[in-house]
């Protein structure tokens, strides 16, 4: 991080270390790695290693290999992979001691909210004093879950959104509304009792999903999307659509025309005219559609800006940043809705997820899927070409892409045009790069080298930090060290 972003995040007034990474004087450092800058080298753990290990050895090994001075923590999640923990009869929720008096106008409860996986245990309060002394700020990393919870339905389901056929949603396209003033206060006081409980170092918040219409086409990296899960239709939705003026029920209807077109794709049946005109002409007889899409993509948006502005009517030098979908690096639809530019203002940093590894098979499933809708005119070796062309990749051929994955350009590149779009703004980027994200079989994976190649081209492109990425629990050991290689041989730590 240069000193000018320094000053423009605020944080050199506050002197109090909080993005800088320099540890206090006089304080302990039991790794034999310094940091030789204050650019954030960031670690996203699951909860288990926090709750159950020996912590000193942990950072020991993340310091040693990779120079890690950031941690974010999956803290709060109904998700079991992100506990680390068994599916079965997996409960979830906050891994730290939920503080009551912040979670005011939300029906979740303390039940709810209690994670009881590993006992009594608050992950915060064990961690942060032991991160502290091996030079290592600790962010709660807050990512929604993809699945309603099973354990805690009952009060979570009244989060939901719901879809154009009125019927709640159960989990991932959908989610949580953004509307939905109970979950936007169970966020809000989440985000709150993490700043005024504990000594973190900032916040990250992410959702992957997208607004209804992409998920109707199956313009998506998650494969087999039911088109009849258009979201959000909710009574808070309906409400702030009919505020705007958006005819609510022709928006009902071209949505369903959607679905519609989709399903006789899948059927295997041809638009007499062709699926691009019929997409098309489906648009200009009911623009509604795309009103609707604008909704959700700016509720997203403002719900963005209410966390940013609750972490900072608490603590204005504390950094809020926000984890970005994959799947924006897929799709110019969605790339067009997640414009980083809109995000100014309420940012102090933003993770593009860059996993350029596991990014072939992904990128294999979003063509394959966009051919069921928009692109069903073309054969897949030539939709994936035209995908290059409107995203400016150089990437491998369709029949050779999965076992091949993207290359370290595809990470130089969008670090580039986030770095570029946020350019002028006190906004910092720090890429998710690939390091063993899981993948699927027959897929290509992850060597020393290619995990430098991409830390490489990720400062190449302008990143001002990074983040190894998206477990250290997935990550080889040789590979965290090929991060670590590069790392030194940049000169950041
Ligand atoms: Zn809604």
């Amino acid at each position: 991080m240069n000193r000018r972003n320094f000053i423009k995040l605020g944080v050199v007034g506050a002197g109090a270390t909080l993005v800088g990474i320099e540890p206090s004087q006089g304080e302990p450092v039991a790794s034999p790695t310094s940091i030789k800058s204050s650019t954030v080298v960031a670690m996203p753990i699951s909860v288990a290693p926090l709750a159950q290990q020996e912590l000193d050895p942990l950072f020991d090994d993340m310091r040693t290999r990779a120079g890690v001075n950031t941690l974010f923590t999956f803290i709060y999640t109904h998700e079991p992979h992100r506990a680390g923990a068994s599916p079965a009869g997996f409960h979830g929720g906050n891994y730290a001691r939920p503080h009551m008096q912040f979670y005011r106008d939300t029906p979740l409860t303390l039940a709810d909210m209690t994670a009881p996986e590993f006992g009594e245990v608050d992950v915060l309060e064990r961690v942060i004093p032991v991160a502290k002394k091996h030079g290592i700020r600790v962010f709660p990393f807050i990512l929604e879950d993809n699945q309603l919870p099973a354990a805690v339905r009952q009060n979570w389901e009244k989060l939901y959104e719901m879809d154009h056929h009125g019927r709640r949603t159960t989990g991932h396209p959908g989610g949580p509304c953004f509307n939905n003033p109970g979950y936007r206060n169970f966020t809000l006081g989440l985000v709150e009792d993490y700043v005024r409980s504990y000594e973190i170092g900032g916040i990250m918040w992410g959702s992957e999903r997208q607004s209804g219409l992409l998920n109707t086409l199956g313009l998506s990296q998650s494969s087999g999307i039911d088109p009849g899960k258009t979201t959000c239709f909710c009574e808070f939705c309906l409400k702030k659509g009919r505020d705007q003026g958006i005819d609510v029920e022709r928006t009902r209807q071209g949505f369903g025309a959607m679905e519609a077109f989709v399903r006789n794709n899948r059927n295997g049946r041809r638009p007499r005219d062709g699926y691009f005109t019929t997409f098309w002409r489906l648009l200009l007889q009911y623009p509604e559609v795309l009103a609707w899409e604008n909704l959700w993509a700016t509720s997203r948006h403002e719900f963005q800006a209410a966390v940013y502005r609750k972490v900072k009517a608490v603590n204005p030098a504390l950094p809020v940043g926000w984890h970005v979908w994959q799947n924006v690096t897929f799709s110019p639809f969605q790339r067009a809705e997640e414009n980083l530019a809109d995000l100014a203002g309420c940012s102090d940093f933003i993770r593009p997820a860059v996993y350029n590894n596991v990014a072939g098979g992904r990128f294999v499933t979003f063509v394959q899927d966009a051919r069921q809708s928009v692109f069903g005119d073309l054969p897949d070796e030539l939709t994936l070409e035209v995908f290059y062309r409107q995203l400016n990749y150089n990437e491998a051929p369709f029949d050779k892409l999965a076992a091949t994955g993207f290359s370290a350009g595809y990470v130089e590149r969008e670090t580039r045009r986030a770095v570029e779009s946020v350019a002028h703004l006190p906004v910092q980027i720090w890429p998710g790069v690939d390091i063993d994200v899981p993948v699927n079989a027959g897929e290509s994976h992850c060597t020393p080298e290619s995990v430098g190649a991409a830390v490489k081209a990720a400062f190449k492109g302008g990143a001002q930090g990074i983040i190894l990425s998206r477990n250290y629990t997935e990550m080889k050991p040789e590979n965290l060290s090929g991060a670590g290689t590069a790392l030194r041989e940049l000169g950041v730590i």
